[in-house]
């Protein structure tokens, strides 16, 4: 099963809304970047680990930090998808890319 943004902040908006802070859910996205970092400083040796799947926990991790920055967009009514899209437009130009994001998903359907 795949899910979009738009799916996923509509879940989160329905979970969150009303029961928690924008401030509340960015401690917990910064608690969810150390994780990231701590996982990475492991698989570079850089720390100690008992862990023998650090792939699939870095997949978790960074599942976790999507989780608490779609909920913030969700709670403050953000469109996230569409900001993505016009924010990668904006890059795109700045750094020359070949494709921007738009043209991208527009040429695949
Ligand atoms: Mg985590």
């Amino acid at each position: 099963m795949k899910i979009s943004i738009d799916e996923l902040q509509e879940y989160l908006a329905n979970h969150y809304r009303g029961r928690t802070t924008e401030q509340s859910m960015f401690m917990k996205l910064v608690e969810e970047i150390g994780e990231v970092a701590e996982v990475l400083n492991k698989r570079a040796g850089r720390k100690a680990s008992n862990e023998n799947d650090l792939q699939q926990q870095l997949g978790i991790e960074l599942a976790d930090m999507i989780h608490y920055i779609v909920a913030i967009a969700a709670i403050n009514d953000i469109d996230l998808s569409t900001l993505i899209i016009e924010k990668d437009k904006v890059a795109s130009i700045k750094y020359n890319h070949t494709i921007n994001l738009e043209t991208f998903l527009l040429k695949k359907d």
